[in-house]
Parts: structure tokens; sequence; C-alpha cells
């Protein structure tokens, strides 16, 4: 734990840094350790009262990771690989802010973060090319780089109800639920939201409270969790096979160990079909789509078995049949939004003291009092859960004023959505590199060793730019405009774009619709960008700055001495 009587770890009004780091969760942590270690002079800024980012914040009951921990950790330190247990196949929240407080003790990182501070602007100042950075906390620091590690999934959205401030019971947004316990015993308890934060908190919440109105706006495609304990054995044989199953995440489309397949859904009788659901539903988690057929999402009517595979099992476990249709998801093609792992979900609403509300047929009208009032009824509640979702990819990045060259403004830059090269930088925006940014694969891999392969591909690049005497880099507009479109032509081949989802800004009012996540695979992303390196980065321009003091002279040939 942070310790209270430490002083904050504030820099000086003048000090400067090689980089400044925004955020201090799985990525902004790694960032931290890995560049300090290499010798740059690195500060880190969190907005959070301590390390973890998602898994500090997103404290409500049932959260836990929807990868297997053993892949969902962090794996550049072979050490901290052998000694940590997983106690159960998807560890919960808890567990997980031990394990990032642990990284940060054992790695000594606390003493250059800076908590309980948001970076509120950074400007790009071009006569010395150096970030300008100033904080919620007072302070005004330099920059030569900044490592937005802000997170994908990490800007709140509070649901826009104009009378919401109105209700008079208790309220609590998942994604920033208090640090102390909450009971909801004997309460009347609302919640609204059915995405994978809604589906973990939900069992859990209808066991303790007296009553648990469930406010659903889209029905969701819930897969089974299979969760359960670690045993000593499998603890034993996942270390002892560490690099293999580590190499196999680097190399696979998902950055999960999975087998894959080769296989159309339309290729296969109706039995063999069955049966492949079958077997993959019983393994459990995500397994469903990675080692079924190669055809779920790219192919309407190959998603619709799947589709309807999972609406059988709905209509099995839930007794009532008019719950359970509404429970069936229609409105989108399965696993073009992120399908919720649960184990108890669909079983929960045979509950007696759980209602289903149907808003997307009955709409949320008002707020007074302690009632919610949707269009044909009044719910009476002691307590509102928002499981609303996030301003997820660009929303972090945009609640900061950024600036880059001749005064650019990122939320202009980004007006009409989101652009990037790699994920990793933006044209217009020097020296700012983005950890998991907009056109990477980020959120539809698995984070951990995403955000690994983006700081080591980060360090390695400030590392050559140190060795050859450059301070100065930017992607060019014509390599961003390309990564763009290459990356819309990928995602265009597939069925995601036709979701009303975050990953399309769907959620959130007057987002422009860009699908912004790069689809082509996070193996075959990771060598195309060890590819860009070792072509003197191709796409980016490299150059000492104008401004520098430094006197070494750059021996590659594409760094210009001058604009
Ligand atoms: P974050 O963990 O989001 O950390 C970003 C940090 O930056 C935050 O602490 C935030 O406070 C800070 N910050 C942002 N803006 C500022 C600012 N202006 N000033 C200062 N600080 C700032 N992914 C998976 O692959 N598998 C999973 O199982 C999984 N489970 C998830 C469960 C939940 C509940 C959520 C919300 C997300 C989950 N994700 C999962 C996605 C998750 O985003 C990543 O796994 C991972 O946590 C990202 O780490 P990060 O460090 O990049 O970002
Ligand atoms: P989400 O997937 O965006 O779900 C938000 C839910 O709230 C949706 O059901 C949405 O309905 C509803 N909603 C939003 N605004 C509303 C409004 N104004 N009125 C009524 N309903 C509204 O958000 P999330 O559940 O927090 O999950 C976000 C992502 O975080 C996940 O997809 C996943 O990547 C990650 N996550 C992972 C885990 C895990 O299992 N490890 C857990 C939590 C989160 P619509 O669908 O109609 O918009």
């Amino acid at each position: 734990m942070k310790d209270e009587a430490q002083p904050r770890p504030h820099p000086r009004a003048d000090e400067q840094f090689d980089a400044v780091i925004v955020g201090a969760g799985f990525a902004g942590l790694y960032a931290l350790h890995k560049l300090r270690n290499l010798g740059f002079k690195v500060r880190a800024f969190e907005k959070g009262g301590d390390v973890g980012g998602v898994w500090y914040w997103n404290h409500y009951p049932g959260a836990r990771c929807d990868c297997e921990s053993y892949y969902y950790s962090y794996s550049f330190s072979k050490e901290l690989q052998q000694d940590w247990c997983w106690s159960q196949r998807y560890a919960e929240q808890p567990e997980i802010l031990r394990y990032l407080r642990h990284v940060a003790d054992r790695f000594d990182l606390r003493r250059d973060i800076a908590f309980d501070t948001i970076v509120e602007s950074m400007v790009f100042d071009e006569v010395t090319s150096l970030w300008i950075v100033k904080t919620s906390g007072g302070d005004v620091v330099t920059s030569r780089f900044i490592v937005s590690a802000a997170g994908c999934i990490s800007a709140m959205q509070k649901p826009d109800y104009p009378g919401l401030t109105a209700f008079e019971g208790e309220i609590y947004y998942t994604a920033a639920w208090p640090h102390h316990e909450v009971d909801f015993s004997g309460k009347r308890v609302g919640i609204i939201g059915t995405g994978a934060s809604g589906v973990q908190a939900i069992p859990i919440i209808a066991a303790q409270a007296a009553h648990l109105a469930v406010f659903q706006r889209t029905a969701n495609f819930v897969l089974p969790a299979r969760n359960g304990p670690m045993d000593a054995e499998f603890d034993a044989w996942v270390k002892a096979h560490y690099d293999e199953i580590r190499a196999k995440c680097l190399a696979s489309p998902g950055a999960v160990p999975f087998e894959g397949s080769h296989t159309s859904a339309l290729e296969v009788s109706a039995e063999e079909r069955q049966a492949v659901y079958a077997r993959t539903w019983a393994l459990g988690g995500l397994r469903f789509f990675a080692e079924t057929f190669n055809d779920l999402i790219t192919d309407e009517a190959a998603n619709e078995t799947a589709a309807e595979f999972v609406r059988a099992h709905i209509r099995e476990v839930v007794n009532d049949p008019k719950i359970a249709e509404t429970l069936c998801p229609d409105s989108h093609p399965i696993a073009t939004k992120r399908p919720p792992l649960g184990d108890d979900y669909y079983a929960t609403f045979n509950r007696a003291n759980v209602t289903l509300v149907d808003i997307a047929k009955s709409p949320i009208t008002a707020f007074s009092g302690r009632t919610i009032h949707t269009a044909d009824a009044g719910y009476e509640l002691d307590a509102l859960v928002l499981a609303t979702g996030f301003d997820a990819m660009t929303g972090a990045l945009l609640r900061i004023d950024v600036r880059g060259r001749g005064g650019l403004e990122l939320k202009s830059k980004w007006a009409q959505g989101a652009r990037s090269y790699l994920g990793l930088s933006i044209a217009g925006f020097p020296n700012l590199f983005t950890i998991t940014g907009p056109f990477s694969p980020s959120v539809v891999a698995n984070m951990p060793t995403g955000v690994e392969h983006h700081v080591d591909w980060i360090a390695d690049c400030m590392t050559h730019m140190r060795d050859r005497g450059l301070d100065f880099i930017e992607a060019e507009a014509e390599a961003e405009d390309q990564w763009v479109e290459h990356s819309a032509q990928v995602a265009n081949a597939t069925l995601y774009p036709k979701a009303n989802s975050w990953y399309v800004g769907a959620n959130i009012p007057g987002k422009p619709r860009r699908f912004s996540v790069y689809l082509g695979g996070f193996g075959s992303y990771a060598k195309h960008c060890e590819r860009i390196a070792h072509d003197d980065y191709e796409g980016f321009l490299l150059r000492v700055s104008p401004a520098s003091t430094r006197q070494e002279v750059p021996s590659v040939a594409r760094a210009a001495l001058s604009d």
C-alpha cells in the first residue's frame, strides 16, 4: 500500500524529464519501470489514489478479469512470474489490485508517481521541442517525451438522464466504486447497464439485496467463465511452461494461447457444429470464438449459428419464457460487442427477488425521490448502480487539453474520429506515444501483452534516438492516413462495425462513429511494428530538433539537421 506518511513525489517547478507518463495502471507501471531502468528520467502522474488503473477504480462486486490470470499478467520479470500465485482462473479485482501494488513495491515504482494528480494539459513547445505538462496538483514540468498510459477503458461515462440528480437514494458507479464496503443487505437496488460490468455485478448484488431491478437496454451474449480455484498442479505446469505460453500469446491474434480454427461454421454438419460449440462452451471463456470456427466474425450466417447456440442456452436456463426472450440478444451479431463472461448470470433471473426491466421497450423517463420512472411503471429503490460504461479508446486523452505542433488541438484533430499511426503516435503531436492507442489491437487482445509490447517498442525507439542524438519523432501524416485506411478496410471486412458498441463510440452521444481498433491480429501487428522499427522507423520523421543543445550529429542517413 501507498505509505501515507511519504511526501507526494511532486517535481520541482522547473524540473525537466525525459518522459512524463500519464497513468499508473498496467501500462504506466511497466513504462515507468522499463524507462527508468534504461536511465531515462521519468515521472508518472496518476489521477487515482494508488496504482492499479482499471483495477483501482472498478472495485464493484464481482469485478474480475475475463482473460485467464496466468495470461492476464506481466511477463517482463521471470522472477515475478514464478513468485506470484493466482488463486483463481479469473482473479477477482482485489487480487489483481494486490498484484499491481506488489509490482509497484517490488520494483520501487511509487517514488516516481504523483498520485491524486490529474494531468490537465500537455502543450508541445516548438521552440524547445519539449512538452509542457500542467497538473491538478499545480505542477508545471517539461518533458522531452510523453507516454500516455491513460487507458482505453478508463474514462467513465455517466448517463445523460436530465433528472438523475433528483434521485434521492444512494448512487454508485461501477467504474468509480467506493473503496469502503457497500452493503446492500435488505435494500431495494436498481442497476442500469448489462455490459461486462453489469453482468459481473448483477448475480452478487442479487444475492445480497432484498430486491434487484435490472434495467436492460440491450441484451448481451453472456458466455460461461467456468471460473474456479487454481490447483497447485496446474499452477506448477503453467510456471514450467511460461516461456512457451508467452511466446504463443505474442504470436496469436488475441494475445492468448488459444488454438484457433481453420474451419467455417457453415462447412460442417449441424450436429458437428453443435458438438464444437458444446465442447468450447464447457471449457469456458472466449474459446467459444477463438477455438470454434474461423468465420464467426466475418460471415453473418456463420455468426448466427453461434448466436442461436447461446439463445438456446438462455431459453434452457431461464424458467420464465417471457424473461428468457427479453434476455435473448437480437440487436447485433454475437461478439461484435465484447461478450461478457458470467457463470450465474442467466440463472439470476430465476430468483424471486430479481426483476428484469426492458428499457428498450419502456425507456426511463424520470427520477423523483427514490423512484425511477419508466414509460409504463415506477420502481422504488434505496440504491442505484450505474454500470453504464466508458468513453472508450479516446476519452481519457481527449479529457486532457493536448496541443501539438502549431498549437493543433487533439480534440480538433480527432473531431471526426481518432487518427493514429499504429496506435502509437499521432501526426502533429511529436514525441507523444500512446500505449494501446486507437488503431492498435488494444482491447481485442489480452491487454497486458499489448501493453508490454507497446512499452518495449517505445523504449527501444527512445533508446535508438538517444544513441543517435535524435530528440524529435513524429508520425508522418501520409503513414497515418494509410494506417487508418488499412485498419478501416480490415474492420469493414468483419461484422464488428454493425453493432452500436463502444468500439465504434455509439455509446457516447455525439461521438463520431469510427471503429478504432486494429483487427488484423495481435501477432501480425507486433511483427509489423518490429519491421517498422527495423526499417529505420518507416513512416516516422526522426531528427534533431533545431532547438536541441546536443552536439552529436546523427549517424542515420534520414536524420535531417534542419526543418
Ligand atoms: P488503465 O488500467 O485504464 O489505467 C489508466 C490510468 O490512467 C488510470 O488509473 C487513470 O486514473 C489514469 N489517468 C487517465 N487519465 C489521466 C490523467 N489525465 N491524469 C492522470 N491520470 C490519468 N482487458 C483484458 O485484456 N482482459 C481483461 O480481463 C480485462 N478486464 C477488464 C475489466 C474491467 C472492469 C475493465 C474496466 C477493463 C478490463 N480490461 C481487460 C481492459 C483494461 O483496460 C486493461 O486490461 C488494462 O487494465 C489497461 O491498463 P492501462 O494501464 O493501459 O489502463
Ligand atoms: P459497456 O459494455 O459499455 O456496457 C454499458 C451498459 O450500460 C450497456 O448495457 C449499455 O446499453 C448500458 N447503458 C449505457 N448508457 C445507458 C443509458 N443512458 N441508459 C441505459 N443503459 C445504458 O460497459 P462495461 O460493462 O463497463 O464494459 C466496458 C468494457 O470494459 C467491456 O466491454 C470490457 O472490455 C471491459 N470490462 C471487462 C470486464 C471483464 O470481464 N474482465 C468487466 C468489466 C468491463 P447499450 O448496450 O444499449 O449501450
